[in-house]
């Protein structure tokens, strides 16, 4: 993989500019245990350069610098179908006051495109093998879908996965709600309003079984005006992400009032439980 890093190093001279620094103040409070509310700035979507469609930039390093540089306090790691990044993020962060919550965005048999979050990363990686045994047997073509690389605790290219990872799995949205869910996870529909990879394109609605907690909208979305146009959205909470693949991506959308980071207190913020919340970035139109 040396070559690898060799000729992107040379080809793209600011590619090692925003390395990873350990400057990062030290956590200086217990907040994952407090009892009080507080508000965190959140982006639960963030793809690495283990994404063939994100930017070389995206290394776990970067990205942990670029989010404590905006503001926030919790980043969920969401890459195509894996989730081989999440580790080294979380290594890198550890001694940093970001959260990093384990996460993985999977592709559905039907296209759409699913955040599937875990407390704790052993889950993920469990989750990961049953992905990576539903996933075609494809090889990536780098010139045309791009890199998908790993990066080690240097924040330096270390490997590529040469399976495509960029592509549907076998599982329809109903058996990953089910399989993630059992597992303990949390499943979030991605860009419901996106005009592909989304539940409401590929679907045409929203199987109300499944019950989800909270869905995602785009950035420029404000959730009450996707609600006139598909009223079975009534009733539902929506987060809102950068879905960065890009460092210049990286912004706080939303913030939770919770009172430690979990997924158990997202999901009571989802139904507003003693005074928790979600609060949604404003989108100027
Ligand atoms: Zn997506
Ligand atoms: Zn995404």
């Amino acid at each position: 993989m040396g070559f690898i890093l060799n000729e992107m190093q040379s080809s793209n001279p600011q590619m090692n500019a925003e390395k990873y620094s350990s400057n990062y103040k030290m956590r200086n409070t217990p907040c994952s245990s407090s009892n009080k509310l507080r508000t965190y700035k959140a982006d639960l979507h963030v793809h690495t350069v283990l994404s063939p469609c994100a930017d070389l930039l995206m290394t776990p390093g970067n990205i942990i610098k670029r989010a404590l540089a905006s503001g926030l306090d919790i980043i969920a790691i969401t890459d195509h179908n894996s989730a081989e990044n999440v580790e080294v993020t979380m290594e890198l962060a550890k001694d940093t006051p970001l959260h990093v919550i384990p996460g993985m965005e999977v592709e559905s048999s039907e296209e759409v495109h699913l955040l599937c979050l875990f407390n704790r990363v052993d889950d993920l990686l469990k989750w990961q093998e049953i992905v990576y045994n539903s996933l075609p047997d494809l090889k990536n073509d780098e010139d045309y879908f791009g890199y998908q690389l790993l990066t080690d605790l240097n924040d330096e290219y270390a490997a590529r996965v040469d399976r495509l990872l960029a592509v549907a799995t076998g599982m329809t949205v109903e058996e990953i709600v089910d399989k993630v869910t059992k597992m303990g996870g949390l499943v979030i529909p991605s860009h419901i309003d996106r005009p592909y990879n989304s539940i409401i394109t590929n679907l045409g609605f929203i199987p109300p079984k499944l019950k989800f907690p909270l869905l995602e909208v785009y950035k420029g979305t404000n959730p009450q005006d996707l609600i006139k146009r598909f009223p079975f959205l009534k009733g539902y909470s929506f987060i809102k992400d950068s879905d960065s693949h890009y460092l210049d991506d990286l912004e706080p959308m939303m913030e939770f009032r919770i009172k430690k980071v979990s997924l158990e207190e997202i999901l009571l913020a989802a139904r507003e439980k003693d005074g928790r919340g979600i609060i949604l970035k404003q989108v100027k139109r």
